[in-house]
């Protein structure tokens, strides 16, 4: 695999080096020739120009392209606006094709089906690169629907750009079809010898803070934990509602959980409702975290991540980098992250909107990521070791200020989260016998009896408990043992019903108990009340010896409140109270 590159200035150079790149063609095996074009310049007839020069000079030749943020060469950001990469297949065995079709919210199913007839008739289908016009498209269905293909097969890709976020005009092409503005190139490679190794790299690290998506639309992000999701923003980090809100957020994107995957999107702009328009779509329900980027963490990361890319030994590297990384570093330091790719092979590609990799399958759209492509024909040439994390890596021996500040944010969120779940806890629940206190109880058996209404479901029973004599063990033995005494009650109850789902025990008062049944057949509540009892006479306190509880058992009639049901069930307990205690009466 050998790869030239001519940037494009006017058409005798163009010409000149393509003559050169024939010559080379005919005195050395080549047996696929390739082009990528990425055109920062937005003119649709200069592109087309270069595609016909093209086809004129190289009939053979395949190429593909699409409209760019900007362009890289040689692991850097270049100024040339229209970059030409050419790739040389070197191998007999490697196979190429390309396909193009339109590209839309209504029809995406149709380009991922017509992928997919050709990977299936063409077994030697090793990998498939895209590049598609994506702005204002959802690409949730057509992720879903790509990763269906089979799965040992690669992709990755990068959406055409365009430099004006309100003007949709992008474009992709290929040899054969033409330009489209609502299309999508797929590339797909393959062959015994042709070798690819794709992986993807953000840098961004996650605050562990976690917020819920609870109302999204598309690209919309409305609300966060409820609330508008521009809040989160302003309230965590002082961020205006001003003409800075992209620049300052870019240091500052979300990371979407999406299962095992972190996915980044960049919010670029917020809405007059306080919602923000991400890069990409959101999704209900999900959960997302605030990241953080710093350049040193980045190149970290970088150099760590990609050291796998080194370890592949490839002989070129594509690159498919986020405008909004270029946005974030800037043009003199953007290339930075890049880079030292090119010292292991010839690296190029472009700033896209949108980047693209299958990973296990799984076909993911990421924004403010860096998506890799190494490619070689054959097995390494010869046993070159690239060491990215080793001696010249700067070991980071001094950690950077932002990891401090972020570890001493972590540590104390963690604690005020602990705090937090304590008080919380402590608001509901009863002290000496860890059951829910009476406010608690009765805010449950309010929800369980407001969950059946208007249903036919009538399945609540509640079970009301008061310890026999409980005054003479206080008197006799002394308040500690009569202590003791409600523990062990509460101990049976919790054990008696931890199994049961919809149920809660609660401390009505001193020696008195309630529990909560929601969704039981009336003998089984009974059945439970009598282990109860039997369970507690069983117990033998060191001083107070045996003691017994009377028990109370109703269930609810429909649409009655909850003073209702509680005051009938008082009334059984005091029924089994009045007829001798140490039982358990039902009344309906
Ligand atoms: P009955 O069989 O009719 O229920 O008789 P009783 O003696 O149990 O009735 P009563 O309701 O008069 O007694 C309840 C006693 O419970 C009174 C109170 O001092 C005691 N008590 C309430 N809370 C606690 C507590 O947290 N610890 C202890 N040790 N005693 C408590
Ligand atoms: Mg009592
Ligand atoms: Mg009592």
């Amino acid at each position: 695999m050998k790869q030239f590159h001519i940037t494009y200035d006017s058409d005798e150079v163009f010409v000149d080096k393509l003559e050169e790149i024939n010559q080379w063609c005919q005195e050395n095996t080549a047996y696929k020739i390739i082009f990528r074009i990425y055109s920062q310049d937005m003119d649709k007839e200069h592109i087309e120009h270069v595609c016909h020069v093209l086809d004129d000079k190289m009939p053979e030749a395949l190429y593909l392209g699409c409209t760019s943020n900007a362009n890289i060469l040689n692991g850097s950001l270049t100024e040339s606006e229209i970059l030409i990469i050419c790739t040389v297949f070197e191998y007999k065995t490697t196979q190429a094709l390309l396909l193009q079709y339109p590209f839309t919210e209504n029809n995406y199913k149709d380009a991922v089906d017509g992928l997919k007839r050709y990977c299936e008739a063409n077994p030697w289908v090793k990998s498939v690169e895209m590049h598609a016009t994506i702005m204002d498209m959802s690409m949730k269905g057509f992720c879903d629907e790509m990763s269906t293909l089979p799965k040992d097969i690669q992709v990755f890709g990068g959406g055409a750009f365009n430099p004006n976020m309100d003007d949709e005009f992008a474009g992709v092409f290929s040899k054969g079809s033409g330009f489209y503005e609502h299309g999508i190139v797929f590339l797909l490679f393959g062959g015994e010898d042709f070798h690819a190794y794709s992986r993807y790299i953000s840098g961004w690290k996650p605050l562990k803070r976690r917020f819920r998506i609870t109302k999204a639309n598309k690209e919309v992000l409305y609300e966060l934990d409820g609330r508008p999701a521009f809040e989160v923003y302003k309230q965590y980090l002082n961020i205006e509602k001003n003409e800075n809100f992209f620049s300052n957020t870019l240091e500052f994107p979300l990371f979407l959980e999406r299962g095992e995957f972190h996915i980044l999107r960049c919010p670029l702009a917020v809405n007059e409702d306080d919602s923000l328009t991400m890069s990409s779509d959101m999704e209900e329900n999900a959960y997302v975290k605030i990241a953080y980027g710093d350049p040193e963490t980045i190149l970290h990361s970088i150099r760590q991540d990609g050291q796998m890319i080194a370890d592949f030994q490839p002989e070129v590297i594509q690159t498919f980098s986020c405008a909004a990384r270029r946005a974030f570093w800037g043009d003199v330091n953007i290339s930075k992250e890049t880079v030292m790719f090119e010292d292991v092979a010839p690296t190029a590609g472009f700033y896209t909107h949108g980047e693209f990799v299958r990973i296990d399958g799984d076909m993911l759209n990421f924004n403010v990521t860096l998506v890799i492509a190494a490619m070689r024909e054959g097995e390494p040439k010869e046993e070159k070791k690239f060491d990215f994390t080793g001696p010249t890596f700067k070991k980071l021996d001094k950690i950077p200020m932002i990891w401090r500040f972020v570890s001493f944010i972590e540590a104390s969120t963690a604690e005020l989260e602990a705090m937090n779940n304590k008080l919380s806890l402590a608001a509901i629940t009863d002290g000496l016998t860890r059951l829910y206190n009476r406010a608690e109880i009765e805010r449950r058996i309010n929800s369980a009896l407001e969950e059946i209404e208007g249903t036919d479901n009538d399945k609540v029973h509640l079970i009301m408990l008061d310890i026999d004599n409980f005054k003479q063990v206080n008197d006799v033995y002394g308040h500690k043992e009569g202590d003791q005494v409600i523990i062990a009650l509460s101990n049976i109850l919790l054990e008696t019903t931890g199994a049961i789902p919809n149920s809660s025990v609660g401390r009505w008062g001193g020696e008195e108990f309630m529990v909560l049944l929601a969704g039981n057949e009336t003998g089984d509540v009974m059945n439970l009340a009598e282990k109860i009892r039997t369970s507690f006479a069983a117990v033998h306190f060191s001083k107070a010896g045996c003691q017994t509880v009377s028990i109370g058992v109703t269930k609810v009639k429909r649409g009655e409140s909850v003073d209702k049901m509680c005051s009938r069930v008082d009334k059984a307990l005091y029924k089994a109270k009045d007829s001798g205690k140490n039982r358990v009466i039902k009344l309906d």
